[in-house]
């Protein structure tokens, strides 16, 4: 348990405008009882150090790390858990007597939400788009999953490299493969799962989406781990199609509660009514 008997959290990223995690937790300790904080911290790159020692200083009781963040942080942690040291993401610090630990709970959230929407990616084809923190969980996730092929693609073709290289080692027989952009509609024709992690479609420009129209058929389920808005463009287009559409609300409850229970040292999770904190959460939607 923290030494704090009111406790402080907080979530650092840039931007971080978007983020629903104060609402979340806020109801989560209304509804235990329990005496804590949350608060969203802007945090540019050039800032995450300096944040890092604020934390190891006691400020804080936990934090979660989003968009930049999650591989960068890495260097200023003192200890990863194996699972986060696997993906190569963090989104969840813990300060353990003056030793920061990292810890992936995207991955868990992500394999809740198919579990929620009754999705079975066992032996599946899968395109993921994008390669940053977020991608890495997910990757690792289909891969726990059973899928049977894992196209990742994303503007930056080395970033996609580099993820394939480092969840590759993780042995099972799924063809995890890295494709150039371009190839992204290639890839999508022959899917039946497809991911996107990256923000396209989220804040300014709500517009835009992160794959072409012409390769999505209704016959794809379109996951978007964006929950704000809570139908993208790509979302909404599928849905236009037929196409079976899941958004990130889901993931998003599931590994903030997954964080708490780090932090607190205690499953505290499964007293949480569900409902009830999804109804907050899209009040704020
Ligand atoms: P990140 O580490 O910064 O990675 C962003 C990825 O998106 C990178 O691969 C980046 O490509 C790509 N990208 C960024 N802007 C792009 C653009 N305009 N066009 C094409 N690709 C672009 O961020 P993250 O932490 O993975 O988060 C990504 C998104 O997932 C955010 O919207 C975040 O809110 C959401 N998210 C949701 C949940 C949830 O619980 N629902 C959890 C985690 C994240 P480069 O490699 O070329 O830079």
């Amino acid at each position: 348990m923290s030494i704090h008997p009111h406790r402080k959290f907080a979530v650092i990223g840039d931007p971080v405008d978007h983020s629903l995690s104060p609402q979340l937790h806020k109801n989560v300790f209304d509804q235990l009882g329990i005496d804590a904080e949350y608060t969203k911290l802007k945090c540019p790159e050039s800032d995450l150090s300096a944040m890092m020692e604020r934390f190891r200083s006691g400020e804080w009781d936990g934090l979660n790390i989003t968009i930049p963040h999650k591989q960068k942080i890495i260097p200023l942690l003192d200890k990863l858990n194996p699972r986060a040291h696997s993906i190569g993401s963090v989104n969840c610090v813990t300060n353990d007597n003056g030793a920061l630990i990292g810890y992936n709970t995207d991955w868990f959230g992500f394999s809740m939400s198919l579990k929620l929407n009754q999705i079975s990616v066992q032996g599946q084809s899968c395109v993921v788009i994008g390669a940053g923190g977020a991608a890495n969980a997910i990757v690792y996730a289909l891969l726990r999953e059973g899928a049977n092929s894992i196209a990742v693609s994303n503007r930056s073709h080395t970033n996609s490299e580099k993820l394939v290289e480092k969840l590759s080692v993780i042995q099972n027989d799924c063809l995890l493969h890295s494709i150039p952009f371009e190839q992204l509609n290639v890839a999508m024709n022959s899917a039946s799962i497809i991911v996107n992690t990256t923000p396209v479609g989220m804040g300014s420009n709500p517009d835009e989406i992160p794959a072409p129209k012409t390769a999505i058929t209704s016959s794809q389920i379109l996951i978007d781990i964006i929950y704000s808005p809570m139908k993208t463009e790509f979302l909404k287009f599928g849905e236009r199609i037929g196409a079976k559409i899941i958004n990130g609300l889901d993931m998003f409850i599931y590994q903030g509660l997954a964080s708490l229970d780090i932090w607190m040292k205690d499953r505290i999770s499964p007293r949480v009514d569900i409902n009830d904190l999804k109804k907050i959460l899209e009040t704020h939607l």
